[in-house]
């Protein structure tokens, strides 16, 4: 069970009010893609889900569970991000085996967890790599790796594809399809690029100026010419 409600969350930095009442149901299971420009409020309210945020109003639930002042580490939420964020001195498989380690499973077993999850996401062969020698899709693959390691029930991704060039950009989406579909958890995906949201998206809530304008599936929402 890993549905996520948003209960009327807002948050604000001094004057600016960066997301503004917004509600939202994410389905167990189900792929939702939060769209809209830059600056309107979509990476706020994922870390207001992930914990690395805390409202300012409203009430944040996942799976069923009130989790508003919980930390991050306590959540079942992974975060993947558009710059990596790996460990660059850490080989490849250390980095997706690190997540484990949090988990407090012992070593051989890590090990062998961490190859498998490689495997899955086509870096078999790269384990001992450094981060910094792959290409920005390579890494990109390593750091969804390491979050799905973790086994969370949700995963929140943060414009995982935006540094990527359009060709690669349009492998991975597809990619991406393939791994929620395979495993069972909960996806929420920011994005600015409306073509990808359209593509991936089992929902899509459109966001403008802090406010969730329009939810549903992609052939019910508004989508510019
Ligand atoms: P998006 O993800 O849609 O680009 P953000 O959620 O990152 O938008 O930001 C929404 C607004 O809140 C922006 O105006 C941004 O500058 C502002 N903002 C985000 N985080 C902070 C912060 N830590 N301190 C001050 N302002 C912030
Ligand atoms: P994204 O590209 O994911 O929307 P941003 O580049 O807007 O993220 O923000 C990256 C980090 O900078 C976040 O931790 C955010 O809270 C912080 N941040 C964004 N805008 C501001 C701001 N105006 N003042 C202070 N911190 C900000």
């Amino acid at each position: 069970m890993s549905e996520i409600e948003l209960e009327d969350i807002s948050k604000s930095y001094g004057d600016l009010q960066a997301v503004d009442g917004v509600d939202l149901s994410v389905r167990d299971g189900e792929l939702l893609c939060l769209l809209g420009p830059s600056g309107c409020g979509k990476s706020t309210t994922m870390r207001m889900i992930s914990g690395l945020e805390t409202p300012t109003a409203g009430e944040v639930y996942i799976g069923g569970d009130n989790v508003t002042d919980q930390a991050a580490y306590d959540r079942d939420t992974s975060m993947v991000f558009q710059n990596w964020a790996l460990f660059p001195y850490k080989s490849v498989l250390e980095n997706v085996a690190f997540g484990l380690k949090m988990r407090g499973d012992g070593s051989e077993e890590r090990q062998q967890e961490a190859r498998e999850m490689l495997e899955r996401v086509h870096m078999d062969g790269y384990e001992e790599y450094s981060p910094t020698d792959l290409s920005g899709g390579q890494k990109q693959r390593v750091a969804l790796a390491r979050s799905l390691a973790v086994d969370p029930d949700v995963l929140l991704l943060d414009e995982p594809l935006s540094n990527l060039d359009k060709r690669l950009r349009e492998e991975m989406e597809i990619e991406l399809k393939d791994i929620h579909e395979e495993f069972d958890k909960t996806f929420v995906y920011v994005t600015h690029n409306q073509d990808e949201a359209f593509t991936l998206a089992d929902r899509i809530g459109i966001m403008n100026d802090g406010r969730l304008v329009q939810v549903g599936e992609p052939s019910e929402v508004y989508r510019n010419p």
